[in-house]
């Protein structure tokens, strides 16, 4: 133990002991605690006045002796050098006396207060200490009484009445506020093991319960009661708390390394205990039970939150009959989504989106085909908004129309752009998405034509893409959709091809020039042979099908090298350019037709 002195051997004539020693015998001149230095028999006068154990204390060389003492004294100091620390410490309870003294000594501090508590011989002893320097000692050092008061049965007396106002009388399970103690406690302490530190609030009710206690009485109510708690407790596991938290109301503390999943299972449990009906004397009771559950994690929220958070989970499951899940972040997603909203509508009103245009490479060639349009939000209060965050946000708001709409008029005027920019019309395409919601809300063909007209731009240099997605929601509107951008001579491109439920030969009615390989596919496709067989049947069908094949996400050189061989036409990904802004697109297709025509 730091700061623990060895212990120091002294000579029979010298009363001091050296406290970090375990003394053999205490004798009895040692007990009358006088001392070389000290005017005899002045201290022990007054200690033996004392009623409690009291003891003058004085520090030599580092350490700490015992000047002299008490007969009550003497026997705290056999009582505790023998004993060991209490099994569940707490704070400001101290096991060494020592340690405290020592602090005096260098803190110089004017008092202390603390209590000891150990295991003595007769269980759990309790003592109230306090130290203090005399004043006037009549010698050059410093000296401190130690006086200790015994609090044990004040304390147990304490504890037991705690121990009553935290539990539940009838069924001896913790109520409401020891529950929360107990959880604050598992809550506080140090798990060192991540699994643990997900942990789960269930909240029981039992519907109708107060029907039963009319009908049957109060006594047949706490029977019920006993029985619920008996049998929910016998489906929980070790280190699981169970306590009564109201009248009809139970709850349980657990941690769930598995989640949501850990949680159904045990509510599952909990259901299959109530199968069976309930004998109340010539009675059967069904006893139905409405579950309802908060999962926290370490960081989030403290134990009584999490609690409240269960009930109100619970009230909804009284109504809906199902197992309810409170989720914190529920709320956070709603009122994050309105924020969102909110300012994207702004930013689309003030035009402060971007787009950003990633390069489409022929992979036989390496040329550039063209670039895809992605749109791009840096809001001043949001920061960099991804569009996988606010496109679903301008799906489900209609926003995404105008959105939309901004996306075509932006891109075929940037690729105007950049044709005045270099003297004559590039040999590049321009790729911009649609959202399936677009298609359905807005009139699309003429937004299109619109966007052509005002920009000058060929439809044959548009490629307007789709998500699967698109084509299940209305087929018809789909078609005629379609019909309408190939009268323009837009070219269709199929995005993300493979995630979603559509299948190669539902494609084939329509007029769908590109298949867009989704980046799931290409991820892993290295050494991954069954990745590989799937990309060679989607290029291959394509190609029975008429339509070229466009791999996405292609972030390294074996990967283009490799889809080339495939056959796959072209490729977009971080391997040949993240998506880049206007000018730096421009830029970039200068380089590379340079290179390319080297
Ligand atoms: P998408 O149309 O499939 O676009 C490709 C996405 O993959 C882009 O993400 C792009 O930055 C990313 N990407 C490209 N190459 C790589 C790569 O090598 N590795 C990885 N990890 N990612 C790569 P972004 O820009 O975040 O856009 C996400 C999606 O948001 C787009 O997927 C598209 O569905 C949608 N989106 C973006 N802009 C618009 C728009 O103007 N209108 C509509 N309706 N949707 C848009
Ligand atoms: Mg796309
Ligand atoms: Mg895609």
């Amino acid at each position: 133990m730091p700061g623990r002195m060895t212990a120091r051997a002294k000579g029979s004539a010298d009363d001091s002991v050296a406290t970090n020693a375990r003394p053999a015998t205490h004798s009895a001149d040692q007990r009358a605690g006088t001392h070389p230095d000290a005017p005899a028999g002045e201290y022990a006068a007054l200690l033996r006045a004392l009623p409690y154990p009291a003891a003058l204390i004085h520090q030599r060389a580092n350490m700490i002796e015992i000047l002299a003492q008490n007969e009550e004294f003497s026997q705290f100091f056999e009582e505790v050098e023998g004993a060991q620390p209490a099994i569940e410490r707490r704070a400001n309870r101290q096991f060494d006396w020592r340690e405290r003294a020592e602090a005096m000594f260098q803190s110089h501090r004017p008092s202390d207060r603390f209590e000891m508590e150990f295991q003595g011989q007769l269980g759990t002893r309790v003592y109230g200490c306090s130290l203090s320097w005399v004043e006037g000692n009549g010698i050059s050092e410093s000296l401190l009484l130690l006086a200790a008061t015994d609090r044990t049965s004040e304390r147990k007396a304490e504890s037991t009445l705690r121990k009553e106002l935290l539990t539940d009388s009838l069924t001896s399970l913790p109520n409401r506020t020891g529950f929360v103690e107990q959880m604050e406690f598992q809550l506080d302490s140090p798990k060192g093991d991540v699994q643990r530190s997900h942990y789960a609030v269930i909240a029981l009710d039992l519907v109708r319960f107060s029907r039963i206690n009319e009908s049957l009485g109060a006594m047949a109510g706490d029977e019920l009661i006993i029985t619920v708690a008996r049998r929910v407790k016998s489906v929980l596991r070790a280190g699981d708390i169970l306590a009564r938290i109201g009248g009809n109301e139970f709850a349980i503390f657990s941690h769930v390394g598995h989640g949501l999943s850990e949680v159904l299972q045990i509510a599952e449990r909990i259901r299959k205990v109530f199968e069976s009906p309930i004998r109340l004397s010539t009675y059967l009771i069904s006893v139905e039970v409405a579950v309802g559950c908060a999962l926290g994690q370490e960081t989030e929220g403290d134990a009584e939150n999490l609690l409240r958070q269960a009930q109100a989970a619970v009230k909804r499951a009284k109504r809906s009959g199902a197992l309810e899940v409170y989720r914190a972040h529920v709320l956070r997603e709603a009122l994050k989504r309105f924020t969102v909203e909110n300012r994207l509508r702004e930013a689309i009103e003030t035009g402060t989106l971007e787009l950003a245009f990633q390069p489409l490479i022929n992979l036989q060639d390496e040329s550039v085909k063209g670039f895809e349009a992605l749109a791009r939000w840096n809001d001043p209060v949001l920061g960099q908004v991804s569009p996988t965050e606010f496109i679903p946000v301008a799906e489900e708001s209609g926003l995404i129309v105008p959105l939309g709409r901004w996306a075509l008029c932006e891109c075929t005027q940037t690729l105007a752009n950049w044709d005045r920019r270099h003297g004559e019309q590039l040999p590049i395409t321009m790729n911009v998405n649609l959202s399936p919601v677009q298609m359905v809300r807005d009139n699309v063909p003429r937004a299109v034509e619109e966007a052509l007209r005002y920009s000058g731009i060929d439809g044959k240099r548009l490629t307007i893409e789709l998500t699967e997605s698109a084509l299940i929601s209305d087929p018809d509107k789909t078609r005629q959709l379609l019909a309408a951008l190939q009268a323009m001579h837009v070219t269709v491109a199929m995005d993300d091809f493979g995630t979603g439920f559509s299948n190669l030969a539902s494609l084939q009615a329509l007029p769908i020039d590109v298949l867009k390989i989704d980046r799931s596919f290409v991820k892993d496709m290295i050494g991954d042979k069954d990745k590989v067989a799937l990309i060679r049947a989607i290029i291959s069908l394509a190609g029975a099908l008429g339509m070229k094949t466009t791999a996405e996400g292609i972030e390294e050189k074996a990967m283009a090298a490799q889809l080339a061989d495939l056959g796959c036409h072209f490729g977009q990904g971080y391997f040949f350019a993240k998506p880049l802004t206007s000018a730096e697109a421009y830029d970039y297709w200068v380089a590379r037709n340079r290179e390319t025509r080297i």
